[in-house]
């Protein structure tokens, strides 16, 4: 079995675990978890995350806060150009202490109360209480704050709709023929009148 200290992602507690009222800083950089996004927007697996803050013990559990800062890859909504840049968050979450008698007695009711937790950014220290494991947290964190319509800048002109040239880069671009669709109906519309004047002569 994995030891918890093994993960990429253990962060060593017991300093602070032990009573309440410590402060362990922290500044790290961590690999990113897998699945954080998609091909669109997302960041890349093993990508440097930093993050920065404290584990502060009370009296049943660990509080982080922190400031975690990744590379985002995404794609312009706009005009498909791509866009690399660093995605700040700050998050703030709870890593209670569990005993292990419990977690091993009641196997139903902790996974009841896992299921309250992910809505309280609540996640579990290892077994002996010695680490904090942040790899479900980085990926959770990340995940919810991608940005929904990502633009490479915030006044992008986007793609042309009739030919997909980058307006950014083509700021006086316009058609001057008529759209085709239009050309086929004033086509049509000769054509009717040629009829009419055929007919009435
Ligand atoms: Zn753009
Ligand atoms: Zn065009």
């Amino acid at each position: 079995m994995a030891r918890p200290e093994d993960s990429a992602w253990a962060v060593s507690v017991a300093q602070v675990a032990s009573r309440p009222g410590q402060t362990k800083l922290i500044d790290a950089v961590f690999p990113a978890p897998s699945g954080i996004g998609d091909n669109i927007i997302g960041v890349r697996e093993g990508a440097d995350v930093s993050v920065t803050g404290s584990f502060d013990s009370i009296v049943d559990g660990l509080i982080l806060t922190a400031h975690i800062n990744a590379p985002v890859q995404a794609e312009c909504t706009r005009c498909l150009k791509p866009i690399e840049r660093d995605w700040g968050v700050d998050v703030t979450a709870f890593f209670p202490y569990d005993s292990p008698e419990d977690s091993r007695n009641s196997k139903e009711e902790v996974d009841i109360i896992a299921g309250e937790d992910e809505s309280e950014d609540t996640y579990p220290l290892s077994r002996d209480g010695a680490f904090a494991d942040l790899e479900a947290l980085l990926r959770d964190t990340l995940v919810e704050a991608l940005p929904l319509q990502p633009l490479c800048r915030e006044d992008c002109r986007g793609l042309c709709p009739q030919c997909g040239i980058d307006l950014n880069e083509h700021l006086d671009h316009h058609h001057e023929t008529t759209d085709l669709r239009f050309a086929a109906l004033a086509d049509l519309k000769a054509q009717l009148e040629q009829e009419e004047r055929e007919r009435n002569a």
